[in-house]
């Protein structure tokens, strides 16, 4: 059963897509965390950040690359902006296809999240 961010890939589920290339897709989130917040999703379908390998070198850096040009292209790369990558229950990850959370166009509150 793929993910819903495949299913998004393969245009079988509607999403408003930003950037695309060969490896990576990027999308508008559903439920923004501030008032610019993108998904930037590799193709290829990896669970969690525990199921890289070095195989994914390339693609994990093209992720950081295309979030970089996103930010610019978006015009929050001056303003400034996070990048978040959940892993598994505590850092409350809901897709199960890694993705990278980017997330800008506002002051954003500081800090990580510690304890609830
Ligand atoms: P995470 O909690 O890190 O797994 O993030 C998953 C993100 O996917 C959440 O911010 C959701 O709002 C977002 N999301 C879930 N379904 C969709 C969808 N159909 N289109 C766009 N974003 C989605």
């Amino acid at each position: 059963m793929s993910t819903i961010f495949s299913q998004i890939r393969d245009r079988k589920i509607p999403a408003t897509f930003v950037y695309e290339d060969d490896a990576i897709f990027a999308i508008k989130d559903i439920m923004p965390q501030a008032k610019e917040h993108i998904l930037i999703i590799p193709k290829k379908e990896i669970a969690t950040m525990n199921d890289i390998t070095d195989d994914d070198t390339l693609l994990l850096g093209k992720m950081m690359i295309a979030a970089s040009k996103i930010a610019g292209d978006i015009g929050i790369a001056e303003s400034g902006y996070r990048l978040v990558m959940n892993c598994n229950e505590n850092a409350g990850q809901t897709v199960f296809q890694i993705h990278m959370h980017l997330l800008g166009g506002e002051i954003l509150q500081s800090g990580f999240g510690g304890k609830q």
